[in-house]
């Protein structure tokens, strides 16, 4: 290597020591810019150090004045150092004064230098600071310096991340190993969690990172690599995805990576400058990161992101043990970070020590949101790198109600939030109070408030919110969570614990609406262009009879004596539900004939999610004891927006006419045919969503549970009269300038209706 005194290694070696020796911070520091400009035969070598405060001070320096040391401050956009900071980059120049950021600081006597190399001191992609070494003569320093600088720096973050400099700081001027962040997503499930951050997928910590035996390294490196191949090509062998986490995408992207010589070129000459195979992966895993942190390309992002996931996975493979946290074995107050997560993974954590739940994806309507607002969790999704800013055990604030999370929060904040949970839980106990209340609102109408459950933890939810029953138990939640399809006697043991709890309140069960977004991991599942739209709910359930008998016969065997009522999902035209019905009365003759004992009576009705059903609804409403509106699904159809697809999730609103127009023919046409229709899609709990509801007609409403006390709070102080004369004219003639929904906002606000 030109120029360089011994190379990296030595450099390395000689750094090690250093780190050993028994002397303070500073002069740690300055031994270790002595070092790093001799072996790079520069005339200077400086460090600075990001603080809390966003600007970067001048720890040491070796040629340079010395009187510069702990009094040069500049900002993160001032000067070629700000820009290798703020840019996460190495500048490497011959000309440093010739390029425009080139700021000239008199008071370190930096004027005659020429060539500057300067790299970011990165640790997990975030920036701790800047490493630069300079010359007088106009120099270019080769691609293999630019390497060697930015893994001597490795040593510097470890030393910075260390806490061992926050004694040189001035208060308020402290580096910033752990800034405070705000960062706001999507609110997925209410309520507020004040906590520790747990990993879903943990990051391991390297104790090691010089090595002793470069050869055994390089061998650890390249076994390792070999290894992760394998485990990637038997995954896309077997088709396996876990948790939903992992589609055939995402394995072909990690399988592009893990053999991509670019990548392992990278690791391999980290190791042979002399890092351990770990410090290696680090390495150029940090740079992955720190693009990762940067890159505005969604595409790109992605790939980024695939990349330090197999980069992980190199590293568990290297460390050999498994670092999955154990989920039996939570800190108190655990917060949750994750990619992604579906819900059989989040419900196999200790749910009494699980307080939040961050994800960088996951819409509002995900099956992971729902199992999280189930076990009454905090969550929040689309937090852009939420598993790269945080760091296990830092303190996080998750607030469920405005999306937003705070990482390390300042003392102030904490208060403040802590105080907010107080409340809520004053709030709850006066929730707690109109439990009793039978609901009918102010001019008098009765709504019938029903909860949506689906696990057995939801049980206990009807008795706690005085619920007048389960509007909508999604049978397909014990599917999605079980290692093995559910066989009948599980399945009616279930069933027949949903009916106890519910004791003499009706029951609605959907059958099973499996495909889509909702993959069971044990059933072959096909390639589809588009799964929504797909062999899906009743499609699937009609083309494979055999499971969807099986259920019908478990529900009718487990009301035996009582009342049932089963809906079917997804039904686009009408003669599906006039096939399931013959099902359901195919099963009623065969129980008969086996001399089983019968339910007291079986109600069959139909959920309308897909918009078709608008335009059958003279035929199917005297074919069907009742209709329940699936919201969530008839948005996403009706605006053609993936309700799973974060980029779209949130373009149009649901309460905007062209879906009140839906509604309202809906809630019309039930009561001309005296069918009951309820709503069971998340729409209903939102007490701006019930307002709307009431306001065309809807009577039966199906919420989670935790919705039940504001929505009912609000439907006791509302005038359904009032609030139907002011909705009803506004759909047929939306006004241009002020949506829908304000204009529901202002009535709330004029009535003193809490939204
Ligand atoms: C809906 O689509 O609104 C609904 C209630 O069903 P799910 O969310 O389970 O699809
Ligand atoms: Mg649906």
């Amino acid at each position: 290597m030109r120029g360089a005194l011994g190379g990296p290694r030595v450099l390395l070696r000689r750094l090690r020591e250093v780190m050993a020796e028994p002397v303070s911070a500073q002069e740690r520091l300055d031994k270790i810019v002595v070092l790093i400009a001799a072996n790079m035969v520069a005339e200077v070598c400086s460090v600075y150090v990001l603080r809390v405060d966003g600007t970067l001070e001048l720890y040491a320096t070796e040629g340079l004045k010395r009187e510069a040391v702990h009094m040069t401050v500049m900002r993160t956009d001032e000067g070629l150092v700000g820009l290798v900071a703020s840019q996460a980059n190495p500048i490497n120049l011959s000309d440093a004064q010739s390029h425009p950021a080139f700021s000239y600081r008199p008071e370190t006597g930096e004027e005659i230098y020429h060539s500057f190399m300067g790299v970011p001191i990165l640790r997990a992609g975030n920036t701790l600071g800047v490493l630069v070494v300079q010359n007088r003569a106009h120099r270019t320093y080769s691609e293999e310096e630019v390497e060697a600088l930015q893994t001597t720096s490795m040593v510097l973050a470890e030393m910075i991340a260390s806490g061992e400099l926050s004694a040189l700081a001035l208060p308020g001027a402290e580096p910033a190993v752990h800034p405070h962040r705000m960062v706001t997503g999507v609110a997925l499930a209410e309520g507020i969690a004040l906590g520790h951050v747990v990993l879903h997928e943990p990051r391991v910590a390297i104790t090691n990172f010089i090595a002793d035996d470069i050869p055994k390294e390089l061998k650890r490196l390249d076994d390792a690599i070999n290894k992760l191949r394998a485990d990637v090509d038997s995954m896309l062998d077997r088709g396996e995805v876990s948790d939903g986490a992992e589609s055939r995408e995402v394995l072909e992207a990690y399988r592009m990576f893990a053999h991509d010589r670019g990548w392992l070129d990278r690791m391999r000459e980290a190791v042979s400058s002399g890092l351990t195979a770990e410090a290696g992966v680090e390495r150029v895993q940090s740079d992955t990161r720190a693009r990762m942190l940067r890159a505005t390309d969604p595409y790109l992002r992605e790939r980024l992101h695939d990349l330090d996931d197999l980069a992980n996975r190199l590293m568990r493979q290297l460390m050999g043990v498994d670092h999955a946290p154990r989920k039996d074995q939570l800190p108190d107050n655990a917060v949750l970070i994750a990619r992604a997560m579906g819900p059989a993974a989040l419900l196999d954590y200790d749910r009494k020590r699980l307080r939040g739940l961050v994800l960088e994806e996951g819409g509002p309507t995900s099956h992971v949101a729902i199992v999280a607002r189930a076990l009454g969790i905090a969550a929040v999704g689309q937090i852009e790198n939420a598993t790269s800013i945080v760091e296990a055990g830092d303190s996080i604030i998750v607030d469920g109600a405005s999306g937003e999370i705070y990482v390390r929060p300042p003392q102030d904040i904490e208060n403040a939030y802590a105080e907010r949970v107080r409340l809520r839980a004053r709030r709850q106990e006066q929730y707690q109070a109109l439990r009793g209340k039978p609901c009918v609102t102010k001019d008098g109408k009765d709504i019938s408030l029903m909860i949506n459950a689906g696990f057995v933890v939801d049980l206990p939810h009807i008795e706690e919110t005085g619920a007048s029953g389960i509007g909508l138990f999604r049978t397909e939640l014990q599917f999605m969570i079980a290692p093995a399809m559910p066989r009948i006697g599980e399945q009616l043991a279930l069933y027949r614990a949903v009916l106890d709890a519910a004791g003499k309140k009706p029951v609605t069960f959907r059958t099973l609406d499996i495909g889509g977004d909702k993959v069971l991991p044990y059933m072959r599942s096909f390639e589809e262009e588009n799964p929504a739209l797909g062999w899906r709910a009743i499609r699937l359930g009609l083309d494979r009879p055999g499971l969807m008998r099986s259920q019908i016969r478990a529900l009718l065997r487990a009301s035996s004596g009582r009342a049932l009522r089963i809906m079917f999902p997804m039904v686009a035209m009408v003669h599906e539900f006039d096939q399931a019905k013959a099902m359901v009365e195919n099963e009623l003759t065969h129980l008969r004939r086996h001399g089983h004992g019968l339910p007291e009576r079986v109600e069959v009705g139909v959920m309308v999610e897909v918009p078709s059903l608008l335009f059958q609804l003279d035929e199917l409403l005297p074919r069907v004891d009742f209709l329940s509106v699936g919201s969530n699904d008839l948005a996403q159809f009706l605006y053609a927006i993936d309700r799973g697809n974060t980029r779209v999730a949130d373009r149009f609103d649901t309460i905007s006419a062209p879906m009140l127009r839906a509604l309202r023919d809906i809630a019309d046409k039930g009561r001309e045919y005296k069918k009951s229709v309820t709503l069971c899609g998340e729409m209903a709990s939102k007490p701006v969503g019930a307002l709307a509801l009431v306001a065309l007609g809807y009577r039966s409403l199906s919420l989670t549970p935790s919705a039940m006390g504001p929505v009912k709070a609000m439907l006791l102080d509302l005038d359904a009269a009032k609030a139907e004369a002011m909705l009803r004219p506004l759909i047929d003639k939306p006004s241009g300038s002020v949506s829908i929904r304000t204009q529901i906002e202002e009535f709330a606000a004029a009535e003193g209706l809490q939204l």
